[in-house]
């Protein structure tokens, strides 16, 4: 994919990120949709994990599968969260799962191949 202007780019993640919870939220959770949208913005909070990376923020860098809390593994946790009966637990799993996806976006504007590492994941589950 075609490199997408910096600017383009970041005004589409930020919107992601920071807008888009609370439309989801409006969607699935009409009565406390204002809550739910401020629980999937707090899910923002996995970002912790870039401070594990050396150096903390490269542009260039892709964070699916690359940080701890933005892996597949992870993915596969914050899915199973939908399992739990609670809305609050819900909206945490969809934030998060919103956050996964605007990241791999992001990647995607960025040029980077997402689907590139799979097979090492594949490797790795057989
Ligand atoms: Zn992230």
């Amino acid at each position: 994919m075609e490199n997408v202007p910096d600017l383009i780019r970041h005004i589409i993640h930020y919107s992601c990120h920071l807008l888009v919870p609370f439309v989801i939220a409006k969607l699935f959770w009409k009565e406390n949709w204002w809550k739910a949208g401020l629980i999937m913005l707090a899910t923002m909070l996995i970002d912790v994990d870039h401070l594990l990376a050396d150096p903390i923020f490269d542009p260039n860098r892709c964070s699916i599968g690359f940080h701890p809390l933005h892996t597949v593994w992870a993915g596969m946790v914050y899915l199973g969260l939908l399992a739990i009966p609670s809305w609050k637990w819900r909206a945490v799993a969809v934030g998060l799962l919103w956050h996964l996806c605007t990241d791999a976006i992001d990647c995607l504007l960025g040029g980077h191949c997402l689907f590139c590492s799979l097979p090492e994941y594949l490797y790795v589950m057989s």
